[in-house]
């Protein structure tokens, strides 16, 4: 049985990762106690006085670690703080929550920057078989995990660069690139991870092209 609602206690565990895998981009473990639905996410904080903040879990649901991917804010109150652990230091978690749940029927994986987390657990979930993955970010290096998703997905990976150009990617934003898609399959499900702006451009797009809202399932960074 999985939790669709929001744990409100923490426990406090350990880091055992912390790495900077892009810059400003941290890619955070700690032991995984419990067991989730890939898309599922988790509260955290660095301590119990003040409100964690929520990050949907990026590693896989047999992984021994338990990872969230997060970029900072540097005007934010937790990232900035986040960012200067390292391992062996404690944070406290959730249990893991949500109703961003990944199956394996056919669908479309639409994500901007860290918002690619959730689908990262769904691919090592063995979920990527029947999807469409679209990612967007601004720099070509924001490609989180690009290898395995080019290996899990082949031509069904397509990654949209806005601010530099590469020869093996879109030149656009997700929201273009889809614009640009002519028949998109109206009987599936389509997935959208990331900022509350583009998940409702995208949405419209959708919409505009004959996907029941029914089919749109939205997990939003705000
Ligand atoms: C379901 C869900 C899943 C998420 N998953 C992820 C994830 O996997 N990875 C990830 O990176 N993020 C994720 N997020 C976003 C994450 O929860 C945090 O919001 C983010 O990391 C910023 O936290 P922070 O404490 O550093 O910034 P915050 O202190 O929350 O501030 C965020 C921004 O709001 C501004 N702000 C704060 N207070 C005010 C105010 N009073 N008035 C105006 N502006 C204000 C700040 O300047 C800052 O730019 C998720 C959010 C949700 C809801």
């Amino acid at each position: 049985m999985h939790n669709t609602q929001p744990p409100a206690e923490l426990f406090k565990t350990t880091l055992t990762r912390h790495d900077e895998i892009s810059p400003d981009v941290f890619l955070i473990g700690f032991k995984r106690e419990h067991d989730f639905q890939p898309g599922q996410a988790i509260k955290l904080g660095i301590d119990t006085e003040n409100a964690p903040r929520i990050y949907s879990i990026c590693s896989g649901p047999k992984d021994d670690e338990l990872c969230v991917l997060f970029n900072i804010k540097h005007d934010g109150f937790l990232t900035p703080k986040l960012t200067t652990l390292k391992p062996g230091d404690s944070v406290y978690a959730s249990a893991p929550y949500g109703t961003f749940l990944g199956t394996q029927d056919s669908a479309w994986w639409i994500a901007t920057g860290t918002g690619i987390a959730p689908f990262h657990a769904m691919t090592a979930a063995g979920m990527a078989d029947n999807k469409v993955l679209v990612h967007g970010v601004r720099h070509l290096d924001q490609f989180y995990f690009s290898e395995r998703f080019a290996s899990a997905l082949g031509k069904n990976y397509h990654r949209c660069c806005s601010a530099e150009e590469s020869t093996d990617t879109f030149s656009g934003r997700v929201t273009r690139f889809l614009s640009e898609q002519k028949n998109l399959p109206t009987d599936q499900r389509y997935y959208i991870c990331g900022q509350a702006t583009m998940a409702v451009e995208t949405r419209d797009i959708l919409i505009g092209k004959g996907i029941p809202f029914s089919n749109i399932i939205t997990e939003i960074y705000f």
